[in-house]
């Protein structure tokens, strides 16, 4: 590819965010039900339109314009075609490009990015983008292209690396100058083919589904974002400039509002966290718009920290708004069509990179060329090695031939010498192939990587398809200018009557102010509206974000109560010294207890190979033979030694023999009371209270058989009982104390 080609695609350096709206169709639930279908499109002019259903008609409809709208009866291709595939044709020159998907849960974020897996036709924007880009390089020239992807979530701010095993270890944000802000040790693949490519993307779903209990509730709540760089150089020019194009594809949360009142602890602290990224993406979307604040707050989440380039800076950018079309949804739509509005816009500065410092592909070329060097090297070596013919020690040559017992044996010494170098140097050109093969396997497995058109892609699309998809490429970008100018016409027409103000007669005059009348005061009356929607919804969005502030508050001022009753003074202002925030992480840690730079002391080693320390006089008396195992080493050998004793037994105060005296009285054992379930009347408390336990048994046990012969007199005499009046009071036991009284 030249540099004009380059040049010519560089575009603009002020760009709008594209903004496209699509409407899903009513699903079978919607239709069961019988919702009214609120939202009108008209993709020919871009505009969308929505009408209130709680006002019978009393209000107008309000209306919507946008780079491109697309209906129910929109296909996957169309969206593709017409709004993506530009974007990624950009990423291959060498741009940073971002696509992102936001809009209420159920309104087709995830079908338009992904598309629903088994219908081809149904393919999302994240895999027909794979397929352009493979294509795109299988039929490129004299390029060298390295293709690498990474799959990462944010959930309640916390990032996550989808293509980790590690679920749960959470990625941290670094920003460096040349690379901008990236996320430290996130792992990334390099693709080979659209179908590698595939794959990487269907093991990242899996992990997102696996950490959650509830998919559907998950995805939800989490932002997916898909990230493909493309890293590729001339491999024809003498100076290998090397160009990077980043893809972001992004799956954002549900953006419904997220009830935040009445949380409390982990609960609040999940609510706010949730949408923190969505309300901070908002956030900054008005502040570029607004354009008043030169302070744009990126750094309130992570989403909008990564997102960084692609608002307002180094990206091209397309937001799909997803809206659904029944009455019921009417808030949520109005809020994402208002949103997207405002994302219209802001302005973006692409550009080509050119020499990025992280530049994998730099890396692959330069370790390519020094295994090839080792391996010229290696090559060379071998030849040097050949050439050394195995020969005769010149010694032996002059030796007398008279010496004729001598030679027959140190022939034979040469003969074996001869062998056993051969030997060696067999061995050693063995080795060194091993080497050579080694090191070309790794060369070719490199060189694999880096794609060249025509070469390591196979591309199955003959000449016709390619001329098809070209076709619809020209039909797309037919259609969008199509539109660009119906809406430029528009416009044309109101400010065309303003500047009308020549009339021939008086009536046209009049009719034509009237027509101008009624349309000014229609413009009035949705704006009046507008004003009027804007404050009811900033209005609540400032409610839930007192209460959401009274809650933390409140959560505030438990910690500090915790930390003022039950945390020393000293501890506290231990910590206070010790804490520290990190810019980069936006987060606060504890410095160490024992700073880093303190080495501590170690052992001496035992010397002379000992295991422990050994005197002088051991080592002697070990070499004299006079040791037993630990003679030689410095332990004395002693008895224990009983130390006297230092401590006494207990004994208890002295008493004052008054006090004692009542102690006694008071620990006295007493006969246990006896609770009877007879009526009161028939008992003499004062005499049974008295009566012990023990005399009452040997009571029993002598008069015995006597009862039972007299049982029936006993209840003869019950009647009796029960009829005659107690004749003393009872007595209850009197309580002792410990006072006398
Ligand atoms: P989100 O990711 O925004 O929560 P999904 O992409 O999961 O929503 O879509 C919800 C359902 O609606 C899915 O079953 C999807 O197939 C269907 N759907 C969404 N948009 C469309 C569309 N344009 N055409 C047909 N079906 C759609
Ligand atoms: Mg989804």
């Amino acid at each position: 590819m030249d540099k004009n080609k380059f040049a010519a695609r560089r575009g603009p350096s002020n760009e709008a965010v594209q903004v496209v709206v699509r409407c899903r169709p009513m699903n079978a639930k919607e239709l069961a039900n019988g919702f009214k279908k609120v939202v009108d499109v008209h993709p020919s002019r871009g505009v969308i339109e929505i009408l209130n259903p709680r006002d019978d008609g009393k209000e107008r409809k309000k209306s919507f314009t946008f780079d491109a709208v697309y209906d129910a009866m929109s296909t996957q291709e169309e969206l593709y075609n017409e709004t993506a595939h530009p974007l990624v044709s950009s990423i291959l020159d060498g741009f940073n490009g971002t696509i992102f998907a936001y809009g209420q849960t159920g309104t087709g974020k995830t079908y338009t990015m992904e598309g629903s897996k088994p219908d081809p036709s149904q393919k999302g924007i994240i895999l027909r983008s794979f397929d352009q880009i493979f294509n795109y390089i299988s039929r490129s020239k004299n390029m060298q292209y390295l293709v690498r992807t990474s799959y990462l979530e944010i959930y309640q701010e916390e990032i996550r690396d989808l293509l980790s095993k590690d679920r749960r270890k959470t990625y941290e944000l670094r920003e460096a100058a040349g690379i901008g802000v990236y996320v430290k040790d996130l792992s990334s693949f390099v693709c080979k083919s659209a179908k590698e490519i595939e794959h990487v993307m269907y093991v990242g779903n899996q992990n997102r589904s696996i950490g959650a209990t509830n998919m559907n509730d998950h995805s939800s709540r989490s932002h997916a974002i898909f990230m493909i760089t493309i890293e590729m150089s001339d491999t024809d020019s003498f100076k290998k400039i090397i160009r990077v194009g980043k893809l972001n594809l992004i799956d954002l949360a549900g953006s419904e509002r997220q009830s935040k009142t009445g949380a409390t602890g982990e609960r609040l602290k999940e609510a706010s966290k949730i949408n923190l990224s969505l309300s901070a993406l908002g956030n900054v979307i008005s502040a570029l718009v607004d354009g008043k604040n030169p302070h744009i707050p990126y750094r309130d989440s992570k989403l909008t920290r990564i997102l960084q380039d692609s608002l307002g800076g180094n990206s091209k950018t397309i937001m799909v708004a997803n809206i659904g079309p029944a009455s019921y949804n009417y808030d949520e739509t109005l809020t994402t069509l208002r949103y997207a509005n405002r994302a219209k816009n802001i302005k973006n500065k692409p550009r080509v990179n050119e020499d990025p410092k992280d530049a994998l592909l730099r890396e692959y070329q330069m370790e390519i060329a020094r295994l090839k060097g080792l391996l010229a090297e290696r090559a060379r070596q071998r030849e040097l090695l050949l050439a050394v013919p195995v020969t005769k020690h010149e010694g032996n040559e002059d030796k007398d031939d008279s010496e004729s017992g001598d030679k027959d044996s140190t022939d034979t010494e040469e003969k074996l010498r001869l062998m056993k170098e051969l030997e060696e140097k067999k061995e050693l050109l063995a080795r060194e192939k091993y080497a050579s093969e080694k090191l070309e396997m790794k060369i070719r497995a490199m060189e694999s990587k880096l794609l060249c058109g025509g070469k390591n892609i196979i591309d199955h699309t003959n000449e016709q398809q390619r001329a098809l998809e070209q076709q619809k490429q020209e039909i797309a970008e037919r259609k969008k200018r199509e539109v660009e100018m119906r809406q430029k016409l528009e416009l044309q027409e109101e400010s065309a009557l303003e500047i009308r103000d020549t009339y021939t007669t008086l009536q046209q005059e009049v009719d034509y102010k009237t027509k101008k009348l009624k349309k000014l005061f229609a413009r009035l009356q949705s704006i009046k509206q507008e004003i009027h929607d804007v404050t009811e919804e900033f209005n609540a969005d400032r409610r839930d974000l007192e209460a959401a502030q009274n809650e933390l508050l409140k959560d505030l001022k438990v910690r500090y109560l915790v930390i003022d009753n039950f945390i020393p003074a000293d501890e506290k202002n231990k910590l206070l010294l010790r804490v520290r925030f990190d810019e980069s992480d936006g987060s606060w840690y504890l410095l160490p207890l024992v700073p880093d730079n303190i080495v501590t002391v170690k052992r001496p080693v035992s010397s002379g190979g000992e295991r422990r320390p050994v005197s002088d006089y051991g080592r002697v008396a070990i070499r004299l033979g006079r040791s037993h195992r630990y003679q030689g080493e410095n332990i004395l050998n002693l008895d224990l030694e009983p130390h006297p004793r230092t401590t006494s037994d207990y004994t208890g105060p002295i008493i004052a023999p008054k006090i004692h005296a009542l102690l006694e009285e008071a620990m006295r054992e007493e006969d246990d009371l006896d609770v009877d379930a007879a009526p009161l009347s028939n008992i003499n408390f004062g005499a049974r209270a008295k009566q012990s336990r023990k005399d009452r048994e040997k009571e029993k046990l002598l008069k015995g058989n006597k009862a039972r012969k007299k049982s029936s007199d006993l209840s003869s005499q019950s009647g009796n009982f029960l009829s005659t009046p107690p004749s003393t009071p009872p007595l209850f036991p009197k309580p002792r104390g410990l006072i006398p009284k």
